[in-house]
């Protein structure tokens, strides 16, 4: 299948995810996550209307957004969407627009001081709250039963959102691999629930729910997210990762 044919399935199953809850489609911002794929590939997506791309590793983001510039006739926003390493923090800013992956007071604090004067730079906070191991971001799996846990949490938040040079815009989370995508469900309604209870607490408007990927974007669409990141949905399986290959 084709870009152009992957994309309108994509966008008319937001549309129907949209009408199974009466949201407006133009709440939900899809994010092709073009890891793995080549510039060309993103140049497509770009000429089939995508202005949104994610990106997990900032050698092959600075190649490629490098490459795509240089052709792209308008200006592409590019989301940081992997876990960021502290020495190539001062990369970060430079190359994205969005940086979804803060997880982490410590690496806010390093990208806050790596932000050029007058420029501002759009972050959000990954959370866990599924449990798993593997994922990245801020623990809070239990934060409904064990207040303990909510509260500081919420601290974290808010020293985040106290740098001057980040504007803290919401929550993304991964849920868990599940035979049964319903099994999402709980995972994304837990993360909307954690991102009302902390504007409660904090006063902060939190706008964004950065949750939903190729295998489960429907159903976070129905639990409230404002951003879906999908990748292989649009571009195919993905391709197998040479960290030198030069056309990445
Ligand atoms: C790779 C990736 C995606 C996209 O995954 P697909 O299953 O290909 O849609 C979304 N979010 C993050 C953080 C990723 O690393």
């Amino acid at each position: 299948m084709s870009i152009a044919e992957n994309l309108s399935i994509v966008r008319a199953q937001i549309g129907k995810a949209c009408a199974n809850v009466n949201r407006d489609p133009g709440s939900v911002t899809l994010i092709a996550v073009s890891k793995t794929h080549t510039p060309s590939s993103v140049l497509e997506a770009a000429s089939l209307g995508m202005q949104h791309f994610g990106e997990n590793r900032v050698e092959e983001a600075q190649r490629k957004i490098t490459a795509v510039k240089a052709q792209s006739p308008s200006p592409l926003i590019w989301h940081m969407i992997g876990h960021i390493q502290s020495r190539k923090v001062r990369d970060i800013a430079p190359l994205f627009d969005v940086v979804q992956s803060v997880d982490s007071v410590r690496l806010a604090g390093k990208l806050a001081t790596s932000v050029p004067a007058l420029r501002k730079l759009k972050i959000l906070i990954e959370v866990n709250v599924s449990g798993e191991e593997s994922k990245q971001g801020f623990s809070c799996v239990r934060w409904q039963e064990d207040k303990a846990t909510f509260d500081i949490f919420a601290q974290s938040v808010h020293e985040v959102a106290s740098f001057e040079s980040l504007q803290l815009a919401g929550l993304m989370t991964m849920a868990p691999i599940v035979e049964d995508i319903e099994q999402t469900r709980p995972v994304f309604a837990r993360l909307r629930l954690l991102r009302d209870a902390l504007q409660q607490r904090l006063g902060l408007p939190l706008p964004e729910l950065s949750m939903g990927m190729t295998d489960d974007y429907p159903v976070a669409i129905e639990e409230g997210a404002t951003i879906v990141r999908i990748g292989r949905a649009i571009f195919g399986e993905r391709q197998i990762i040479q960290t030198n290959d030069p056309n990445l």
